[in-house]
């Protein structure tokens, strides 16, 4: 531990900011909790969007972009031509994922 708060670089931050989001990712997934779940993956958007980080794909797949509910068994998934559908079941927002094998086609 030093006095490192003076001046960070941005992307340190990132670094930081990363590595938040891969441990609520985690602790979200073994939350157990729809609630606790939900929460995690909030704060998982809230960082992305403030360190203007685009979510990895396994991320983005796991929850809900507009309630946060983590998808799951009851969540419908279906594969078309590349494109991974998947709808909210608790909200019913639809989204699409691009699921590219090692090609990634979004940044
Ligand atoms: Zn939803």
């Amino acid at each position: 531990m030093g006095r490192k708060d003076a001046r960070i670089p941005k992307s340190e931050l990132r670094k930081i900011a990363v590595e938040s989001i891969n441990e609520l990712a985690d602790l979200s997934s073994t939350a157990g909790d729809q609630n606790l779940a939900r929460r995690y993956n909030e704060m998982i958007d809230l960082i992305a969007e403030r360190m203007d980080i685009t979510l990895p794909q396994d991320i983005k797949r796991k929850f809900c972009k507009k309630c946060f509910t983590p998808y799951d068994s009851s969540s419908r998934l279906r594969l078309k031509k590349g494109i991974a559908v998947i709808r909210c079941a608790k909200c019913g927002d639809v989204r699409r994922i691009p699921y590219g094998a090692g090609k990634q086609a979004i940044r």
